[in-house]
C-alpha cells in the first residue's frame, strides 16, 4: 500500500487501523463505518467490543512488532483507543502507515510522571507533585506536597487504579504496596468544587474544535456520571478551553484529546490528567452533538475538516458498570421505557464489578432533567 501524502485526505472507502479493541474503538468503528470506511483492530484479545464492529480483528501481542508493522501496512492510517500501547508498538506501526496522534503524544501522556512534568514545565496549572522512586523517599516527598496526598503509580494507571490516599505517615507502607512498590508520583490532595473535562480535537492543518466543559462525577475513582454543559461561569469555561487549546497545540495532537480538570472553590483550574483519545466524558456527544467525539477523531486522523461540535440538547450520561448485573441480566425494557434515554452496550461477555459494560445517555430540555432521567433509567435496570 502506498503511504498517503499527509496533505491529501484519507477518504471514505479507505481502511483505518485501531490499536486497542475496547469500547472506545467500538464507538470509533461505528462512526467510521457509518461514513463508509473500513476498520481493522489490533489487540491481544478475541471477540472484542471493537472487533465485533470492525471489518477485521487481528489478535496478536503489542510486543509482536512484526505483526504490528504488517497490520499497519494493511491500512491507510493507524490510530489508537488505548493509550497504554507501548512506544515501540507505535514506532513499529509508523513503519507501515502514519500514526495519529503521534507516538510522541502517546509517550508523554501514558506515563503520569512524564505527563505532569511536561505540563508543569510548559506552565500549565497542576497540583503540587513529587516523584517517588522508593519507599524511603515518601516522607520527604510528603513533607513537600503536604498531607493528605495521593500516591499514584507513575505509569499505566487509569480509573483510579494504582492509587492510594495518604493521610498520615502510618499510611506510607500500605500506599507503597498499593502502587506496586514501583516508581510513583505523590500528588497533593485537591479540594475541588467540581471536576470538569474539555474534549477537544485538532486537525492536521491545526484547526481546533471543542465540546465546551462537561461536568464529571466519580465513584470509587471511576467516572459515574457526566453532564453537559457543565454549570460553570463563562470565565472558567473560557479559561478551560484556552488551556485545552494550548495543550493540543504544544503536543501537536492530530486527533482528539481530553483534558480533565479540578475546579477549585476559588475558580482556579488544575489539570488532573490528559487522555490522548476520545474520553468517557465525551460519550454523550454520540447522541447530543452534531459531530460525536468519535467522528471527530476519524475526521482528524483522516485529514478531513473537523465537523460541527454544536450541542443539540442538554445531556447526561451514566456509566453501566458490571455491578449492575449483580442480580442477573438488567431489565433493559424498563430503561427503554424512558424514551429520551439511549442505551449503549459494549458487547463484553463477562460483567465484573467495576468493569465498564455500557452507558446510558439522556437528552432533555435542561441538564437537571437529563440527569434525573438518566439516573431513573439506570435505577430501573437493577433487578430487585
Ligand atoms: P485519576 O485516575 O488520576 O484521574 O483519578 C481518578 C479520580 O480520583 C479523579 O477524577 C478524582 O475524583 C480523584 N482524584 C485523583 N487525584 C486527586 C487529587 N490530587 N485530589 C483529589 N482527588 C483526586
Amino acid at each position: 500500500m502506498t503511504r498517503p501524502d499527509s496533505a491529501r485526505p484519507i477518504l471514505p472507502g479507505s481502511t483505518i487501523g485501531v490499536l486497542g479493541s475496547g469500547q472506545l474503538g467500538r464507538m470509533f468503528a461505528i462512526a467510521a463505518r457509518r461514513m463508509g470506511y473500513r476498520v481493522h483492530t489490533f489487540s491481544p484479545d478475541e471477540d472484542t467490543p471493537t472487533g465485533q464492529v470492525a471489518d477485521l480483528e487481528v489478535n496478536a501481542s503489542y510486543s509482536d512488532l512484526d505483526a504490528v508493522t504488517r497490520f499497519a501496512r494493511g491500512v491507510s492510517v493507524v490510530t489508537f483507543e488505548f493509550e497504554n500501547v507501548p512506544a515501540e508498538t507505535a514506532a513499529a506501526a509508523s513503519e507501515g502507515a502514519p500514526v495519529r496522534p503521534s507516538g510522541q503524544v502517546l509517550h508523554t501522556t501514558q506515563h503520569r510522571l512524564r505527563e505532569k512534568t511536561f505540563l508543569s514545565r510548559a506552565g500549565f496549572p497542576v497540583a503540587t507533585f513529587r516523584r517517588v522512586g522508593s519507599r524511603e523517599e515518601l516522607p520527604q516527598a510528603a513533607s513537600e506536597t503536604g498531607l493528605p496526598a495521593i500516591l499514584k503509580s507513575a505509569g499505566f494507571g487509569y480509573d483510579g487504579k494504582g492509587q492510594y490516599r495518604i493521610y498520615s505517615a502510618q499510611d506510607f507502607d500500605a500506599a507503597w504496596q498499593a502502587v506496586g512498590a514501583q516508581e510513583a508520583v505523590l500528588e497533593a490532595f485537591v479540594e475541588f468544587e467540581r471536576e470538569i473535562s474539555v474534549v477537544a480535537a485538532r486537525s492536521i492543518r491545526g484547526d481546533f474544535a471543542h465540546y465546551g466543559a462537561i461536568e464529571n462525577r466519580h465513584e470509587n475513582g471511576i467516572l459515574d456520571i457526566s453532564i453537559a454543559p457543565a454549570a460553570i461561569g463563562k470565565d472558567v469555561l473560557d479559561n478551560a478551553v484556552e488551556i485545552a487549546r494550548s495543550v493540543l497545540e504544544k503536543l501537536e495532537v492530530v486527533g482528539v484529546l481530553c483534558v480533565e480538570f479540578f475546579l477549585r472553590p476559588n475558580g482556579q483550574l488544575l489539570i488532573n490528567e490528559l487522555a490522548p483519545r476520545p474520553h468517557n466524558s465525551g460519550h454523550l456527544t454520540f447522541d447530543a452533538n452534531v459531530t460525536s467525539q468519535f467522528e471527530q477523531q476519524l475526521r482528524a486522523v483522516c485529514g478531513l475538516p473537523l465537523g460541527s461540535v454544536a450541542q443539540l440538547t442538554p445531556a447526561a450520561m451514566a456509566n453501566l458498570l458490571g455491578d449492575v448485573w449483580e442480580r442477573g441480566e438488567p431489565d433493559w425494557a424498563a430503561a427503554a421505557a424512558i424514551p429520551n434515554v439511549k442505551l449503549h452496550l459494549y458487547g463484553k461477555q463477562s460483567a465484573r464489578p467495576g468493569r465498564k459494560m455500557g452507558h446510558l445517555t439522556a437528552l432533555a430540555h435542561n441538564v437537571a432533567e437529563a440527569l434525573s432521567d438518566v439516573q431513573r433509567a439506570r435505577g430501573a435496570l437493577a433487578r430487585k
